[in-house]
């Protein structure tokens, strides 16, 4: 039975990969193409959503390695991600990086 008190994995989180291509080879025309070298695809996706209070420490570090960091960042930004962690940030974190942007 699912935990209610967990933040569900939204669906369309991740592309279907068979879509998208092949690691390291990246797709102009599809906005979700830097996914494909995405690191917290290989790793638990749960990490990324945790519950409200959880911990975001190790989902924080497998960002600190992905190569695609900022072009995931960028994209939770201009899509006004609201649940998860995007390129390193938090919900709050993202939302203060928003208010001092202006
Ligand atoms: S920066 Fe983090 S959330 Fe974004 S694709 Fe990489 S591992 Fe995933």
């Amino acid at each position: 039975m699912s935990d209610p008190s967990q933040t569900p994995v939204p669906g369309n989180w991740f592309v279907d990969p068979v879509f998208l291509g092949v690691p390291g080879v990246r797709s102009d025309e599809e906005v979700l193409a830097w996914q494909v070298d995405a690191l917290c695809a290989q790793t638990d996706p749960e990490a990324f959503f945790p519950e409200k209070g959880g911990s975001t420490r190790e989902a924080k570090r497998i960002c600190e390695s992905c190569e695609v960091r900022s072009e995931c960042l960028d994209y939770a930004l201009e899509n006004d991600e609201r649940f998860g962690i995007w390129g390193g940030l938090s919900e709050r974190e993202r939302r203060r990086l928003r208010r001092e942007a202006g």
